[in-house]
């Protein structure tokens, strides 16, 4: 048996201490604690507006917290902890940590005059300075890993929403990041759709890929995620696995959450 936190695949990839974040004078994370266990899916479920994205920005520091602090794979992310006080580190030192982080989002982004390899292969060619063919022979990997390797020439407007958010999917996998975050994937998808992408999800959870996922997909939580934080006004109000959380008696803050979205 491993505790939230703990995991038999080995450690701690993430973990997040004390964040808050604020916008302006409206406090949105509290003081966040979460440890995002390696080789495992953490899922972040609550209302809109709790805080999920806006953590999910940190994690990636597509957002700055104003305390606390994140350590991805032991090495502190954006600022660190010292005798002196809460530093910012260099910008050498977030851009090599943050390379560990892959994201997805609810919108794919993908560039519209690029083919699907394409999109795959832009950061790799242009942030990792790839050749081509290696970059291509890369891509085409990702893009056979999530099923798409026949699409690899479509433009994204030929291609499903679906297929789309794999692409996306492919596109992070290629930088091969050791963790990856999801913000609502499938929630501009129609419902038909979602089903291959939390497939592709459920494929590199079986892989052994760390990740985070922010999902109103309760069925996907309950029967993937290893631990399960439910946000509610900026705080992690429930957190265990998903037995702990969705078991009954429930929490009436998370009954009136899943009457919403169940
Ligand atoms: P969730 O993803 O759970 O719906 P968010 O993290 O997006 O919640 O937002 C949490 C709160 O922070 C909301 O009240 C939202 O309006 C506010 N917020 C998010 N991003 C910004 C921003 N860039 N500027 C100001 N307020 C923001
Ligand atoms: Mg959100």
């Amino acid at each position: 048996m491993t505790a939230p936190g703990e995991s038999a695949a080995g450690g701690t990839a993430l973990s997040v201490r004390g964040l808050v974040k604020r916008f302006g004078a409206h406090e949105v994370l509290s003081g966040i604690d979460l440890d995002v266990p390696a080789g495992r899916v953490t899922c972040l479920i609550g209302p809109s507006g709790s805080g999920k994205s806006t953590l999910l920005r940190c994690m990636a520091f597509l957002e700055e917290a104003g305390a606390g602090t994140i350590l991805v794979g032991g090495e502190p992310l954006g600022f660190a902890e010292t005798p002196q006080g809460r530093r910012r580190l260099p910008p050498a030192r977030i851009r090599a940590v943050r390379a560990s982080i892959g994201m997805v989002f609810q919108q794919f982004n993908l560039w519209p005059h690029m083919t699907a390899l394409g999109n795959v292969t832009e950061a790799l060619r242009v942030v990792r300075r790839m050749g081509r063919a290696e970059a291509e022979a890369k891509g085409l990997a990702q893009l056979r890993k999530v099923g798409l390797e026949d699409r690899a020439g479509h433009y994204p407007a030929q291609l499903s929403g679906g297929q789309q958010q794999r692409v996306a999917i492919a596109r992070s996998l290629a930088l091969e990041p050791r963790i990856m975050l999801f913000d609502e994937p499938t929630s501009s998808l129609d419902p038909e759709l979602t089903g291959e992408v939390l497939d592709v999800m459920r494929g590199l959870a079986a892989d052994g890929m760390t990740m985070v996922v922010v999902s109103h997909e309760i069925g996907f939580a309950a029967s993937v995620g290893e631990q399960v934080a439910f946000l509610d006004g900026g705080r992690i109000l429930l957190h265990g696995s998903p037995r702990d959380v969705f078991g009954k008696p429930r929490h009436p803050r998370l009954e009136r959450f899943l009457d919403t979205y169940l």
